[in-house]
Protein backbone atom coordinates (compact mmCIF):
# COMPACT_ATOMS: atom_id res chain seq x y z
CA UNK A 1 0.00 0.00 0.00
CA UNK A 2 1.76 3.24 -1.30
CA UNK A 3 1.02 6.51 0.47
CA UNK A 4 -0.85 8.59 -1.79
CA UNK A 5 1.32 10.91 -3.67
CA UNK A 6 1.74 14.78 -3.93
CA UNK A 7 0.83 15.50 -7.03
CA UNK A 8 0.41 19.18 -8.07
CA UNK A 9 -2.66 19.60 -10.18
CA UNK A 10 -3.55 22.14 -12.75
CA UNK A 11 -6.87 21.26 -14.84
CA UNK A 12 -7.27 22.19 -18.33
CA UNK A 13 -10.08 25.01 -18.25
CA UNK A 14 -11.72 23.56 -21.54
CA UNK A 15 -11.48 19.81 -22.48
CA UNK A 16 -10.98 18.97 -26.10
CA UNK A 17 -12.53 15.36 -25.59
CA UNK A 18 -15.54 16.75 -27.52
CA UNK A 19 -13.58 17.45 -30.94
CA UNK A 20 -12.75 13.73 -31.08
CA UNK A 21 -15.27 10.69 -32.16
CA UNK A 22 -13.34 8.79 -30.01
CA UNK A 23 -15.20 5.77 -31.58
CA UNK A 24 -13.19 6.35 -34.90
CA UNK A 25 -9.62 7.22 -33.88
CA UNK A 26 -6.37 6.09 -35.44
CA UNK A 27 -3.67 4.40 -33.01
CA UNK A 28 -1.09 7.16 -31.24
CA UNK A 29 -2.78 10.34 -33.05
CA UNK A 30 -4.57 11.90 -30.36
CA UNK A 31 -4.18 12.90 -26.57
CA UNK A 32 -5.86 13.24 -23.96
CA UNK A 33 -6.27 16.61 -21.63
CA UNK A 34 -3.30 16.57 -18.98
CA UNK A 35 -0.24 15.09 -19.00
CA UNK A 36 1.98 13.91 -15.86
CA UNK A 37 5.85 15.73 -15.89
CA UNK A 38 8.77 15.25 -13.19
CA UNK A 39 11.98 16.31 -13.07
CA UNK A 40 14.69 14.86 -11.68
CA UNK A 41 17.41 17.79 -10.93
CA UNK A 42 20.63 17.84 -8.90
CA UNK A 43 19.76 14.03 -8.03
CA UNK A 44 16.72 14.39 -6.55
CA UNK A 45 12.88 14.02 -7.72
CA UNK A 46 10.83 16.91 -7.56
CA UNK A 47 7.39 17.97 -7.48
CA UNK A 48 5.30 15.26 -10.19
CA UNK A 49 3.05 18.16 -11.82
CA UNK A 50 -0.17 16.85 -13.50
CA UNK A 51 -0.83 19.69 -16.13
CA UNK A 52 -2.72 20.27 -19.37
CA UNK A 53 -1.04 18.15 -22.13
CA UNK A 54 1.29 21.00 -23.77
CA UNK A 55 4.30 20.95 -25.86
CA UNK A 56 7.71 21.53 -24.19
CA UNK A 57 10.10 24.07 -24.97
CA UNK A 58 13.66 22.30 -24.75
CA UNK A 59 17.07 23.96 -25.69
CA UNK A 60 19.08 23.00 -28.54
CA UNK A 61 21.85 21.49 -27.30
CA UNK A 62 19.43 19.08 -24.57
CA UNK A 63 21.59 16.00 -24.32
CA UNK A 64 19.03 13.86 -25.49
CA UNK A 65 18.83 14.87 -28.67
CA UNK A 66 22.35 14.46 -29.20
CA UNK A 67 23.51 11.38 -27.16
CA UNK A 68 19.91 9.27 -27.23
CA UNK A 69 19.59 8.72 -22.88
CA UNK A 70 15.73 8.29 -24.09
CA UNK A 71 13.91 5.07 -22.84
CA UNK A 72 9.71 4.49 -22.97
CA UNK A 73 7.27 1.83 -22.02
CA UNK A 74 3.83 1.16 -23.57
CA UNK A 75 0.90 0.14 -21.50
CA UNK A 76 -2.67 -0.17 -21.94
CA UNK A 77 -6.01 0.99 -19.88
CA UNK A 78 -9.53 -0.33 -20.61
CA UNK A 79 -12.63 -0.05 -19.17
CA UNK A 80 -14.85 -2.79 -17.80
CA UNK A 81 -18.27 -3.74 -17.88
CA UNK A 82 -19.32 -1.55 -15.57
CA UNK A 83 -17.17 1.54 -16.53
CA UNK A 84 -14.46 1.41 -14.43
CA UNK A 85 -10.57 2.31 -15.61
CA UNK A 86 -7.93 -0.80 -15.54
CA UNK A 87 -4.34 -1.18 -16.60
CA UNK A 88 -3.12 -4.12 -17.99
CA UNK A 89 -0.19 -5.55 -16.15
CA UNK A 90 1.92 -2.02 -15.25
CA UNK A 91 3.94 -2.82 -12.55
CA UNK A 92 5.80 -5.13 -15.25
CA UNK A 93 6.28 -2.38 -17.18
CA UNK A 94 7.39 -0.08 -14.24
CA UNK A 95 10.07 -2.75 -13.77
CA UNK A 96 11.16 -2.95 -17.41
CA UNK A 97 11.33 0.87 -17.27
CA UNK A 98 14.48 1.00 -14.84
CA UNK A 99 15.83 -2.12 -16.12
CA UNK A 100 16.38 -0.07 -19.25
CA UNK A 101 17.02 2.97 -17.13
CA UNK A 102 19.62 1.94 -15.88
CA UNK A 103 21.44 0.11 -18.74
CA UNK A 104 21.19 3.70 -20.25
CA UNK A 105 23.11 5.11 -17.06
CA UNK A 106 19.28 6.99 -16.09
CA UNK A 107 18.31 7.67 -12.56
CA UNK A 108 15.46 5.01 -11.47
CA UNK A 109 11.80 6.33 -11.24
CA UNK A 110 10.47 5.69 -7.83
CA UNK A 111 7.63 3.01 -7.56
CA UNK A 112 5.15 5.64 -6.31
CA UNK A 113 5.57 8.12 -8.82
CA UNK A 114 5.22 5.81 -12.06
CA UNK A 115 2.74 3.82 -11.00
CA UNK A 116 0.40 6.72 -8.43
CA UNK A 117 1.50 8.99 -11.17
CA UNK A 118 0.37 6.53 -13.66
CA UNK A 119 -3.19 6.46 -11.62
CA UNK A 120 -4.16 9.40 -11.39
CA UNK A 121 -3.48 10.37 -14.54
CA UNK A 122 -5.72 7.99 -16.21
CA UNK A 123 -8.26 8.36 -13.44
CA UNK A 124 -8.13 12.13 -14.54
CA UNK A 125 -8.58 11.83 -18.10
CA UNK A 126 -10.87 8.28 -17.58
CA UNK A 127 -13.14 9.46 -19.95
CA UNK A 128 -11.23 9.97 -22.79
CA UNK A 129 -10.88 5.95 -22.48
CA UNK A 130 -13.10 4.40 -25.49
CA UNK A 131 -15.55 2.55 -24.25
CA UNK A 132 -15.79 0.53 -27.55
CA UNK A 133 -15.01 -3.22 -28.19
CA UNK A 134 -11.12 -3.40 -28.55
CA UNK A 135 -10.45 0.03 -28.00
CA UNK A 136 -8.22 0.98 -25.62
CA UNK A 137 -6.15 4.25 -24.11
CA UNK A 138 -2.67 4.05 -24.82
CA UNK A 139 -0.61 5.19 -22.29
CA UNK A 140 3.12 6.20 -22.82
CA UNK A 141 5.65 6.75 -20.20
CA UNK A 142 9.21 8.06 -21.04
CA UNK A 143 12.19 9.15 -19.39
CA UNK A 144 15.18 11.33 -21.10
CA UNK A 145 18.10 13.35 -20.27
CA UNK A 146 17.91 16.79 -20.08
CA UNK A 147 21.43 18.67 -19.52
CA UNK A 148 22.07 21.39 -21.51
CA UNK A 149 25.70 20.11 -22.46
CA UNK A 150 27.00 18.84 -25.82
CA UNK A 151 29.24 16.80 -24.17
CA UNK A 152 29.22 12.82 -24.00
CA UNK A 153 28.27 11.87 -20.80
CA UNK A 154 25.35 10.55 -18.61
CA UNK A 155 23.24 13.87 -17.87
CA UNK A 156 22.54 14.98 -14.33
CA UNK A 157 19.20 15.98 -15.15
CA UNK A 158 16.42 14.04 -16.47
CA UNK A 159 12.27 14.39 -17.54
CA UNK A 160 9.88 11.67 -16.53
CA UNK A 161 6.20 11.43 -18.45
CA UNK A 162 3.14 10.11 -18.71
CA UNK A 163 0.88 11.17 -21.65
CA UNK A 164 -1.82 9.09 -22.84
CA UNK A 165 -4.06 8.54 -26.28
CA UNK A 166 -6.78 7.07 -27.04
CA UNK A 167 -6.69 4.91 -29.53
CA UNK A 168 -8.40 2.14 -31.94
CA UNK A 169 -8.25 -1.37 -32.61
CA UNK A 170 -5.09 -2.12 -34.12
CA UNK A 171 -6.00 -3.44 -36.96
CA UNK A 172 -3.22 -6.22 -38.01
CA UNK A 173 -4.22 -7.96 -40.95
CA UNK A 174 -2.12 -11.29 -41.44
CA UNK A 175 1.61 -10.08 -41.85
CA UNK A 176 3.79 -11.31 -44.46
CA UNK A 177 7.74 -10.90 -42.37
CA UNK A 178 11.01 -11.14 -43.89
CA UNK A 179 13.86 -12.73 -42.23
CA UNK A 180 16.59 -10.28 -42.19
CA UNK A 181 19.95 -12.06 -42.83
CA UNK A 182 21.91 -8.61 -43.25
CA UNK A 183 21.08 -6.32 -40.71
CA UNK A 184 20.76 -6.69 -36.71
CA UNK A 185 18.94 -5.11 -34.48
CA UNK A 186 20.46 -6.14 -31.45
CA UNK A 187 23.81 -8.14 -29.92
CA UNK A 188 24.75 -10.08 -26.60
CA UNK A 189 25.96 -6.70 -24.59
CA UNK A 190 24.01 -4.50 -26.22
CA UNK A 191 21.28 -3.21 -25.14
CA UNK A 192 17.93 -5.63 -27.54
CA UNK A 193 16.64 -5.60 -24.15
CA UNK A 194 15.85 -2.10 -23.13
CA UNK A 195 12.86 -0.02 -24.77
CA UNK A 196 15.57 2.97 -25.47
CA UNK A 197 14.26 5.07 -28.29
CA UNK A 198 17.98 4.45 -30.41
CA UNK A 199 17.05 0.85 -31.01
CA UNK A 200 14.12 1.61 -33.32
CA UNK A 201 15.69 4.56 -35.10
CA UNK A 202 18.34 1.89 -35.60
CA UNK A 203 15.54 -0.60 -36.90
CA UNK A 204 13.88 1.02 -39.17
CA UNK A 205 16.12 0.76 -42.45
CA UNK A 206 15.91 -2.69 -42.35
CA UNK A 207 12.14 -2.23 -41.79
CA UNK A 208 11.69 0.19 -45.07
CA UNK A 209 13.80 -1.72 -47.03
CA UNK A 210 11.52 -4.94 -46.29
CA UNK A 211 8.46 -2.76 -47.02
CA UNK A 212 9.47 -1.92 -50.22
CA UNK A 213 9.49 -5.57 -51.11
CA UNK A 214 6.20 -5.78 -49.97
CA UNK A 215 6.85 -7.06 -46.62
CA UNK A 216 5.11 -5.90 -43.29
CA UNK A 217 7.80 -6.12 -40.39
CA UNK A 218 10.86 -7.90 -40.08
CA UNK A 219 11.84 -11.09 -38.52
CA UNK A 220 15.48 -10.40 -36.60
CA UNK A 221 18.18 -12.77 -36.46
CA UNK A 222 20.68 -13.23 -33.36
CA UNK A 223 23.82 -10.57 -33.78
CA UNK A 224 26.48 -13.31 -34.07
CA UNK A 225 25.55 -15.71 -36.22
CA UNK A 226 22.53 -15.00 -38.10
CA UNK A 227 21.43 -18.13 -37.32
CA UNK A 228 18.55 -18.08 -34.25
CA UNK A 229 15.09 -16.22 -34.30
CA UNK A 230 15.26 -12.92 -32.56
CA UNK A 231 11.92 -11.02 -32.37
CA UNK A 232 9.94 -9.11 -34.91
CA UNK A 233 9.27 -5.33 -35.22
CA UNK A 234 7.75 -4.28 -31.83
CA UNK A 235 6.58 -7.78 -31.14
CA UNK A 236 7.91 -11.15 -29.47
CA UNK A 237 7.30 -13.95 -31.96
CA UNK A 238 6.42 -17.70 -31.31
CA UNK A 239 6.68 -20.98 -33.18
CA UNK A 240 3.92 -23.44 -32.33
CA UNK A 241 5.69 -26.70 -33.66
CA UNK A 242 4.04 -30.66 -33.20
CA UNK A 243 2.18 -29.45 -29.90
CA UNK A 244 5.09 -27.26 -28.54
CA UNK A 245 5.18 -23.62 -28.63
CA UNK A 246 8.38 -22.31 -29.01
CA UNK A 247 9.73 -18.48 -28.12
CA UNK A 248 13.33 -17.14 -28.06
CA UNK A 249 14.85 -17.21 -25.07
CA UNK A 250 15.98 -14.02 -22.85
CA UNK A 251 19.13 -14.61 -21.35
CA UNK A 252 21.34 -13.00 -24.20
CA UNK A 253 19.76 -9.60 -23.19
CA UNK A 254 19.12 -9.50 -27.16
CA UNK A 255 15.04 -9.40 -27.11
CA UNK A 256 12.61 -7.35 -25.48
CA UNK A 257 11.14 -9.20 -22.67
CA UNK A 258 7.94 -8.49 -23.17
CA UNK A 259 4.45 -8.70 -21.16
CA UNK A 260 2.41 -9.49 -23.99
CA UNK A 261 5.05 -12.65 -23.90
CA UNK A 262 4.55 -13.49 -20.39
CA UNK A 263 1.26 -13.55 -20.58
CA UNK A 264 0.50 -15.74 -23.54
CA UNK A 265 2.91 -18.36 -22.42
CA UNK A 266 0.92 -18.62 -19.68
CA UNK A 267 -2.47 -18.78 -21.72
CA UNK A 268 -1.14 -21.54 -23.67
CA UNK A 269 0.27 -23.54 -21.20
CA UNK A 270 -3.69 -23.07 -19.73
CA UNK A 271 -4.73 -24.22 -23.72
CA UNK A 272 -2.37 -27.74 -22.28
CA UNK A 273 0.32 -26.82 -24.95
CA UNK A 274 3.70 -27.42 -23.78
CA UNK A 275 6.11 -24.26 -24.09
CA UNK A 276 9.42 -23.42 -24.87
CA UNK A 277 11.93 -20.51 -24.22
CA UNK A 278 15.20 -21.58 -25.78
CA UNK A 279 17.49 -20.69 -28.94
CA UNK A 280 15.45 -21.70 -32.17
CA UNK A 281 17.05 -21.63 -35.05
CA UNK A 282 15.57 -20.58 -38.65
CA UNK A 283 17.09 -24.48 -39.81
CA UNK A 284 14.73 -25.94 -37.37
CA UNK A 285 11.89 -23.56 -38.23
CA UNK A 286 12.45 -24.80 -42.54
CA UNK A 287 12.34 -28.06 -41.25
CA UNK A 288 9.06 -28.33 -39.32
CA UNK A 289 7.83 -26.38 -42.08
CA UNK A 290 8.82 -29.08 -44.47
CA UNK A 291 7.68 -31.78 -42.15
CA UNK A 292 4.50 -30.18 -41.79
CA UNK A 293 4.91 -29.68 -38.10
CA UNK A 294 5.53 -25.76 -38.45
CA UNK A 295 1.47 -25.18 -37.58
CA UNK A 296 1.78 -21.46 -36.28
CA UNK A 297 3.24 -18.55 -36.15
CA UNK A 298 2.77 -15.25 -34.25
CA UNK A 299 4.00 -12.00 -33.02
CA UNK A 300 2.81 -10.73 -29.62
CA UNK A 301 3.23 -7.15 -28.24
CA UNK A 302 0.79 -4.51 -26.15
CA UNK A 303 -0.34 -2.27 -29.59
CA UNK A 304 -1.56 -5.16 -31.65
CA UNK A 305 -2.07 -8.22 -28.70
CA UNK A 306 -1.35 -10.92 -31.47
CA UNK A 307 -0.63 -10.78 -35.06
CA UNK A 308 -0.87 -13.69 -37.39
CA UNK A 309 2.21 -14.51 -39.33
CA UNK A 310 0.94 -16.01 -42.75
CA UNK A 311 4.09 -15.54 -44.83
CA UNK A 312 7.66 -16.18 -43.56
CA UNK A 313 10.21 -15.35 -46.52
CA UNK A 314 13.57 -17.13 -45.87
CA UNK A 315 16.79 -17.85 -48.56
CA UNK A 316 14.78 -17.61 -51.37
CA UNK A 317 11.90 -19.24 -50.18
CA UNK A 318 7.78 -18.10 -48.85
CA UNK A 319 6.79 -20.26 -46.14
CA UNK A 320 2.97 -19.79 -46.12
CA UNK A 321 0.21 -20.48 -43.66
CA UNK A 322 -3.70 -21.20 -43.68
CA UNK A 323 -3.81 -18.60 -41.19
CA UNK A 324 -7.82 -19.32 -41.48
CA UNK A 325 -7.52 -22.77 -40.16
CA UNK A 326 -5.03 -22.17 -37.01
CA UNK A 327 -6.29 -22.78 -33.69
CA UNK A 328 -4.27 -21.26 -30.61
CA UNK A 329 -3.26 -17.95 -31.70
CA UNK A 330 -6.26 -17.03 -32.79
CA UNK A 331 -8.28 -18.00 -29.89
CA UNK A 332 -5.60 -16.93 -27.14
CA UNK A 333 -5.91 -13.43 -28.78
CA UNK A 334 -9.64 -13.54 -28.42
CA UNK A 335 -9.08 -14.63 -24.69
CA UNK A 336 -5.89 -12.06 -24.15
CA UNK A 337 -8.87 -9.25 -25.36
CA UNK A 338 -11.95 -10.57 -23.11
CA UNK A 339 -9.67 -10.56 -20.41
CA UNK A 340 -8.67 -6.99 -20.82
CA UNK A 341 -12.35 -5.97 -21.13
CA UNK A 342 -13.65 -7.64 -18.58
CA UNK A 343 -15.77 -9.53 -20.44
CA UNK A 344 -14.31 -12.88 -18.64
CA UNK A 345 -12.94 -13.54 -15.31
CA UNK A 346 -9.13 -12.03 -14.81
CA UNK A 347 -8.12 -14.97 -12.74
CA UNK A 348 -3.95 -13.85 -12.91
CA UNK A 349 -4.75 -10.53 -11.18
CA UNK A 350 -3.72 -9.01 -14.61
CA UNK A 351 -5.92 -5.57 -14.24
CA UNK A 352 -5.23 -3.17 -12.00
CA UNK A 353 -8.23 -0.75 -10.97
CA UNK A 354 -7.31 2.87 -11.52
CA UNK A 355 -9.36 3.77 -8.27
C1 LIG B 1 7.60 -3.30 -26.56
C2 LIG B 1 8.27 -4.34 -27.36
C3 LIG B 1 7.83 -5.68 -27.39
C4 LIG B 1 6.56 -6.15 -26.75
O1 LIG B 1 6.49 -5.90 -25.39
P1 LIG B 1 5.07 -5.84 -24.68
O2 LIG B 1 5.42 -5.63 -23.25
O3 LIG B 1 4.39 -7.13 -24.91
O4 LIG B 1 4.34 -4.70 -25.30
C5 LIG B 1 8.59 -6.60 -28.09
N1 LIG B 1 9.69 -6.23 -28.77
C6 LIG B 1 10.13 -4.95 -28.77
C7 LIG B 1 11.37 -4.62 -29.51
C8 LIG B 1 9.42 -3.97 -28.09
O5 LIG B 1 9.84 -2.71 -28.13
Amino acid sequence: MTAALDILLTRSLHSRLSDLDLDNIPFGKHYTDHMLEVDFLDGQWRQPVIKPYQHLSLAPSMAALHYGQAIFEGIKAYVDADGNPRIFRPLDNFYRFNISAERMQMPVVPEDIFMEGMKQLVSLDRAWIPNKKDHSLYIRPFMFSTDELIGVRPSDNYKFLIILSPSGPYYSAPMRIHVEEQYIRAAPGGVGYAKAAGNYGAAMYATAQARKHGYDQVLWMDGLERKYVQECGTMNVFFIIGDTAITPSLEQGTILNGVTRQSVITLLQEAHLRVEERPLSLDEIVEAYDQGTLKEVFGTGTAATISLIKELACRERELTFEVEKWQYAPAIKQKLMDIRAGRIPDLHGWMMPVG
